[in-house]
């Protein structure tokens, strides 16, 4: 598996004419992230987690490509997306308790627009279904039967999503989790990412298969627009990952989106948000984990996690490259 991977990896890197950047097979050189953001840095994309390098690639080639930051996004989170092994996002993603993937996704543009798609089941590229809510209709989330159906009427295929490796890991659960939901720190691993082009366009994204063995009909923070997501091309853009309902309690992305409105920088802005989330669940450590990515229009960012063991990926003009987040109790 990992030298399939490695080998994508690298034909897709050949294909980006990036094979002269030393940092883009650092998979395993992960660098902690400084507190201080680094400089200025026009365009740049920002993802969550070690799939976020591949995804990455492929939105920086978007951009280099004469592509939109709307497109970068969607292309780069189609990769995980569409990766069997991905088991946290899209095809391959871990089932709900009853044994059904159901996917969300949101998606922003620098227009203030946004699209997002919650509780949607068979289709491969929610991401791309948001995108078509945002720009087919009025609206900006459709959900379950309905969400299906217009994807269906746009066109997407109806597949099966559920691969025999997390079918195997379902009937795994099911044995020893008394039908209970599963809270815990590792447990999380949705996409998001952040684009910012040469002339300070934002776009973000963000997908996901959610918490893994969830109830029936769980939706969490990544297709919320404010909580999994927030984009504002005046000021900058957060995107989180891991415990949805922490997220959604705190709007989280929109809240670090208005710290840096107020003068913070993108990496004060993830940490106070992150103080925020464990202020408002008692103030203790607790047992669940969010991280939180953040970039400013000038290309700073900043990433910050409740515990530690956040990784996520930086794609500049030098290169692409995985580090790991500070965290509140590291
Ligand atoms: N935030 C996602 C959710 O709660 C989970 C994750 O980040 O993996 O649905």
């Amino acid at each position: 598996m990992r030298s399939r991977r490695k080998f994508l990896f690298k034909s897709l890197a050949g294909l980006l004419g990036w094979l002269g950047a030393p940092a883009l097979f650092a998979h395993e050189a992960t660098h902690f992230a400084s507190r201080k953001s680094p400089k200025k840095t026009r365009p740049l994309v920002i993802a969550t987690w070690n799939h976020g390098l591949p995804a990455n690639e492929v939105a920086w080639h978007t951009l280099q490509s004469g592509g939109t930051v709307v497109d970068a996004v969607e292309a780069g989170v189609r990769v995980p997306e569409a990766d069997p092994d991905v088991r946290s996002v899209g095809y391959g993603g871990l089932p709900d308790r009853d044994g059904h993937v159901t996917l969300d996704a949101s998606i922003m543009g620098p227009d203030g627009r946004a699209g997002a798609v919650c509780f949607l089941e068979h289709i491969m590229h929610p991401i791309s279904v948001a995108r078509k809510v945002m720009e087919e209709t009025p609206h900006v989330m459709l959900a379950g039967e309905g969400a299906l159906q217009f994807a269906l009427a746009q066109g997407f295929p109806r597949e099966d999503l559920l691969t025999e490796q997390a079918r195997q890991a379902w009937e795994k659960w099911k044995k020893t989790s008394n039908y209970q939901p599963v809270i815990n720190v590792e447990n999380h691993d949705t996409i998001g990412m952040l684009a910012l082009d040469e002339r300070g366009d934002l776009a973000g994204a963000c997908t996901t298969s959610g918490l893994a063995f969830k109830m029936r009909g769980r939706v969490g923070d990544s297709p919320i627009i404010g909580a999994g997501l927030y984009v504002d091309n005046a000021v900058g853009a957060a995107v989180a990952t891991g415990l949805g309902e922490a997220v959604m309690r705190t709007l989280s992305s929109f809240v670090v989106v208005e710290a840096m409105r107020q003068g913070r920088t993108p990496q004060q802005a993830c940490q106070e948000a992150i103080e925020r989330i464990v202020a408002w669940h008692g103030g203790h450590k607790p047992e669940f984990q969010v991280g939180l990515l953040a970039v400013d229009k000038d290309g700073n960012w900043g990433a910050w996690a409740i515990h530690p063991g956040f990784t996520f990926a930086v794609a500049t003009s030098t290169g692409n490259e995985l580090k790991r987040s500070g965290a509140m109790f590291a």
